[in-house]
């Protein structure tokens, strides 16, 4: 049975809905009142929404409408105009907040393929995934927009027939115009990074200089916050003591003040104003130094005492956390400092939240037992490896293009990121048979390289202006769906079972 015929004998009979049509995604079928179908489809190469039965999301839907043996049906794109119509009458589409939940998952998810794979393992473990989670930088280099973002993950909630809720992160957003597009295309999180406000030269200031430099903060603001820091030792809960030595807090102060004030203002302007409920999310986490306890504790009491109300913070931890491999640096030290941290968000109420979260098993048991299974994590980049690794199983003359390619454009992707990944320690690709290039998905170097040229790859053209692996990626994804949604199920089971999730 086709998907036409489908249609008919939902139309006939809504029982027999369950009967099998092939290509029809059996958790998508849904109805409006009692005489409206809608249900996901893949068929001939595409992947569409079917609607029949005159009803009012029937009528608004855009698509192809044909009348088949006497009753009208219509194939839709999913696109992010018929995203809207539906999400309209069948609200599980629509991103929600997660404040108050316990365990969240950011799912960055570059190609817009890596959902359906993500609720897979999501529902099974449950935990609230953010389907929808990219930078303005990852939009740039992929050539996505947010409505387009959200799109892609409502669709795969669709398709799934999901409806435990799921969120929408505008990630790394540096300015008003950004939080507000992002809230314009109905994001539910906004993850603030005040990494430019953030004052790193004052690390290197002389005694004088800091003197000179803490005097230039206007006096009322100044004298209210000496009164609360200078000198103090505050106590947290009677576990932790978190000391503000007069010189250390002229230091944090300088360092973090015009942040706290960003965030102030980013959040009085645009967040409050849009009268939205927003997981309001604040990140120093991409910066030069480590966040202190200190410094953790002054941003946050200061965020607190001037009204904002942050879902979570995401502190720059000790040791390092590059791109889609293990954590790197000293793990007794991070289980010590990440305590700290967890108490100070404790104690004022909010998640700590673990960027560039990829891959970290590192440190991820001390995460889940030292949170008590309360946090924020961020991933992203693994996404976009798992399927590179799933191109090299299914065509391994496709992936060995795009790692050479990968490997002659490095320099130009480094100024993007920062890795410590080399070219010359990655095997040779042309030594390798088929069956081994999967192993390089298990080694650092190569990992980090096919990670971070993710936007060269799928941008370059050639002379025709015809994408040169874009398209190919895409088909192949889109064939070998199923051995996407497993292979993610599985790397990011592994997450989770590391961090205790079971
Ligand atoms: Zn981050």
């Amino acid at each position: 049975m086709n998907w036409k015929d489908f249609c008919l004998l939902l139309m006939e009979d809504a029982g027999k809905k369950t009967a099998p049509a092939s290509g029809v995604y059996p958790a998508s079928v849904i109805s409006h009142g009692e005489k409206s179908w809608f249900f996901a489809v893949k068929d001939h190469g595409e992947k569409f929404l079917a609607a029949v039965g005159d009803s009012l999301p029937y009528r608004s839907l855009k698509g192809e409408e044909e009348n088949y043996r006497g009753t009208f049906i219509k194939k839709c794109p999913m696109d992010p105009h018929n995203r809207d119509v539906m999400a309209e009458y069948f609200p599980f589409m629509n991103p929600v907040n997660h404040r108050g939940t316990d365990i969240t998952i950011g799912l960055g998810d570059r190609l817009g393929l890596a959902s359906g794979g993500h609720i897979g393992i999501c529902a099974e473990r449950k935990v609230f995934p953010v389907l929808a989670q990219q930078s303005i930088r990852e939009l740039n280099l992929t050539g996505r927009n947010y409505r387009e973002v959200l799109s892609d993950a409502s669709w795969a909630v669709f398709t799934r027939g999901f409806k435990d809720g799921f969120g929408a992160d505008g990630d790394h957003l540096k300015s008003k115009e950004e939080v507000k597009m992002a809230l314009d295309c109905g994001f539910t999180m906004i993850t603030l990074d005040c990494s430019e406000h953030i004052n790193n030269g004052v690390y290197s200031y002389t005694k004088e200089e800091i003197r000179e430099n803490y005097q230039k903060i206007g006096e009322d603001k100044r004298l209210k916050l000496e009164e609360k820091y200078s000198g103090k030792s505050i106590k947290i809960d009677g576990e932790l003591t978190v000391d503000f030595p007069r010189d250390e807090f002229m230091k944090t102060l300088l360092v973090y003040f015009n942040a706290i004030e960003f965030t102030e203002e980013i959040y009085r302007d645009v967040i409050l104003k849009s009268g939205k409920k927003v997981d309001f999310e604040m990140s120093v986490d991409e910066t030069l130094y480590e966040t202190s306890v200190r410094d953790h504790y002054f941003v946050a009491s200061e965020l607190i005492e001037r009204g904002v109300e942050v879902t979570s913070l995401a502190p720059r931890f000790c040791g390092e956390f590059q791109k889609g491999i293990d954590y790197m640096g000293d793990t007794d030290l991070f289980e010590k400092e990440f305590t700290s941290h967890f108490k100070i968000a404790q104690y004022f109420g909010y998640k700590i939240s673990v960027h560039s979260g990829s891959d970290k098993f590192k440190i991820f048991p001390a995460v889940g037992r030292i949170t008590g299974g309360k946090y924020h994590l961020k991933t992203a980049g693994t996404n976009w490896l798992v399927a590179m690794e799933v191109v090299a199983l299914r065509d391994p003359d496709l992936y060995r293009k795009i790692h050479k390619f990968a490997l002659s454009r490095l320099e130009e992707a480094k100024k993007y990121y920062h890795i410590k990944g080399r070219a010359e320690n990655v095997e040779d690709i042309d030594s390798l048979t088929d069956e081994e290039l999967v192993r390089l998905f298990g080694e650092d170097d190569a990992r980090q390289i096919i990670h971070i040229t993710y936007g060269l790859i799928l941008s370059e053209k050639d002379e025709g202006g015809r994408y040169v692996f874009r398209d190919a990626i895409y088909g192949l994804l889109f064939e070998y769906e199923e051995d996407y949604d497993r292979a993610l199920e599985l790397h990011i089971g592994k997450h989770f079972d590391y961090l205790g999730i079971i």
